[in-house]
């Protein structure tokens, strides 16, 4: 029996997730749930999986779930704010955490999971960037284990295998290049609509438009700094806009492993969940004669400025990721609401990092905490700025 609990059920990957824990069936208990806002979908897996903890982060919601759980109310808790999400991370029964929050609000529930020594599956790669060094160096003290579930980190998780990270000469992280790479026109003008409409991954809001601006390349070159230990001058991005090659990995003898298949997160998730175990996954087979081509470009830095400003603070460490990458959050949201315009988003990451003068080199928690709640208030400052 493998005990599961999901921190952001009903966003893409935790009912990706769900899916995978119901089609792989009896040997599966989920323990505990948490949404944010989506207490609808909330309800209709508790119903499903009756775990005994949820997770919301409003009192009121609470309410509601167990008005709406009475055949559960018996065995079932529910929790609120960010204590409860750090107390369903901490779950004494729980051999898997997986943490598919959004942002850098999962950060604290994943320190406390990795305090307690847990396997995480990790898709909310805000709390990496945001805390690497320090999130690193106590899964390290406490044997935490981090399983990546982000599509690349899985495919570099997968090349690397047992090899010692002495074999590992290079890292080739592969991106789509998103729905902008090959338009000509100014980006001024992109409107949330079509930033959203990814052309290979179905994915949640943020992601998708962290992948229209190719911040998100740039923060998957941190994680991947982070999660396999590899040096910046180490770690390549090539633009694949068939999403067939998830990433590559250049061993000391020049030979260069890949992990392919069709873009599909059941297939990353389901690793990540059933690891070190492959089981059937039901993602369309690869015929490489059906795609036919497989494309590589060099990314174009110029019109694409996130993605030089993720690899900045990524190289500079210490609390610069945490201030592009809130920074970048709320810049994010602004963009989704209407109220700056897409060229906005680097322009905002670049000024809160210009101000962050003083970034501290090896930030404890709190200080961490601190630069982030203060490059989101410089961040909601900009929006005048720039309106
Ligand atoms: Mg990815």
């Amino acid at each position: 029996m493998k005990k599961i609990v999901i921190l952001g059920s009903t966003g893409s990957i935790g009912v990706n997730a769900l899916d995978i824990v119901r089609r792989l069936g009896r040997s599966w208990q989920v323990l505990g749930l948490s949404a944010q806002n989506n207490t609808d979908r909330l309800i209709e897996q508790a119903l499903e999986f009756k775990p005994s903890l949820l997770c919301v982060s409003q009192p009121e919601s609470a309410k509601k779930l167990l008005g709406s759980l009475k055949p559960l109310n018996g065995s079932l808790r529910v929790l609120t704010g960010p204590e409860g999400l750090e107390e369903l991370a901490a779950h004494p029964q729980a051999d898997l955490v997986l943490s598919a929050v959004v942002g850098s609000v999962g950060l604290k529930p994943l320190v406390t999971a990795v305090k307690k020594g847990k396997t995480i599956a990790l898709a909310n790669k805000e709390a990496l960037i945001v805390a690497g060094d320090l999130i690193m160096k106590l899964a390290k003290r406490h044997r935490a284990t981090l399983l990546p579930v982000d599509s690349e980190h899985s495919a570099i998780f997968q090349c690397i295998g047992s090899e010692p990270k002495k074999h590992i000469r290079r890292i080739i992280i592969t991106a789509s290049g998103g729905p902008f790479y090959k338009r000509q026109a100014s980006l001024e003008s992109v409107t949330a609509e079509e930033a959203l409409a990814h052309p290979t991954w179905k994915m949640g809001k943020k992601i998708t438009v962290d992948s229209a601006t190719l911040m998100n390349k740039g923060l998957e070159v941190i994680e991947a700094h982070h999660l396999f230990g590899v040096p910046y001058d180490q770690i390549d991005i090539v633009i694949h806009p068939q999403s067939i090659v998830h990433s590559l990995v250049e061993f000391t003898d020049g030979a260069v492993l890949a992990q392919l298949s069709h873009p599909d997160m059941r297939l990353p998730i389901q690793y990540a969940l059933t690891y070190p175990e492959r089981l059937a996954c039901p993602i369309k087979t690869l015929d490489l004669k059906e795609v036919g081509k497989l494309e590589f470009y060099p990314p174009d830095f110029n019109r694409f400025p996130c993605l030089a400003l993720a690899l900045a603070a990524g190289r500079k460490g210490g609390t610069m990721p945490t201030v592009l990458s809130a920074a970048n959050e709320v810049a994010v949201g602004l963009f989704l609401n209407g109220r700056i315009s897409f060229t906005d988003i680097p322009a905002i990451g670049e000024e809160v990092m210009r101000r962050h003068r003083k970034p501290s080199a090896n930030p404890g928690l709190d200080e961490i905490l601190a630069a982030d709640a203060w490059a989101r208030g410089q961040a909601q400052t900009l929006e005048k700025v720039t309106a």
